[in-house]
């Protein structure tokens, strides 16, 4: 059997009613099978990457474990993304529901459906924030401290928490 990984996942969303699906989708995070929910960080808004003519986005990241591969972790996060009827007209577009595997314990994988760390997560603050809000003592495989990145980019002001909305 596959062993128990620490996994922390992305959510974002910006169509849809975009705070219900990213709740909605931390509650089926913690009904994915060989799976839960151990944390999650509260809610963030952030301008879009990429084009501006659309809506803002919700932002958080889960801390689940897991015991699916990480090949059938992503398999399941793109189902679930599937379920939430994700529209997908154009790269960095709007989209009802985006899943990405930020980290899979401590590895580092180069396949051709999943890099993980996941390729741009240093550099994006709707990132950062909430994932060093949930494991600011977390180290990338590459011995940098969450902590430390998101401090780099928690002054840029792209990223604030939401109101009221602690988990
Ligand atoms: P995106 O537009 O960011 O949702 O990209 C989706 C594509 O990225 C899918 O084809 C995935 O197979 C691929 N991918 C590669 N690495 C990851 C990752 N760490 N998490 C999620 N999707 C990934």
């Amino acid at each position: 059997m596959t062993p128990l990984a620490d996994v922390y996942v992305g959510l974002g969303s910006n169509l849809a009613d975009p705070v219900v699906q990213v709740r909605r989708a931390l509650d089926e995070l913690d009904s994915l099978p060989l799976t839960r929910r151990v944390a999650a960080s509260r809610l963030y808004a952030s301008r879009p990457v990429g084009p501006q003519d659309q809506p803002d986005f919700i932002n958080a990241v889960a801390h689940l474990r897991t015991r699916l591969s990480p090949l059938a972790l992503l398999d399941q996060l793109q189902a679930l993304e599937q379920r939430h009827r994700r529209i997908r007209q154009r790269h960095w577009g709007p989209r009802t529901l985006d899943l990405d595997l930020l980290l899979y314990g401590n590895e580092t994988l180069k396949l051709p459906r999943l890099q993980v760390p996941h390729r741009e997560m240093e550099s994006r603050a709707f990132v950062l924030l909430p994932l060093a809000e949930l494991a600011p003592r977390l180290l990338m495989p590459n011995g940098r401290r969450i902590a430390d990145l998101a401090e780099t980019l928690a002054t840029t002001g792209e990223v604030e928490v939401l109101p009221g909305n602690a988990n």
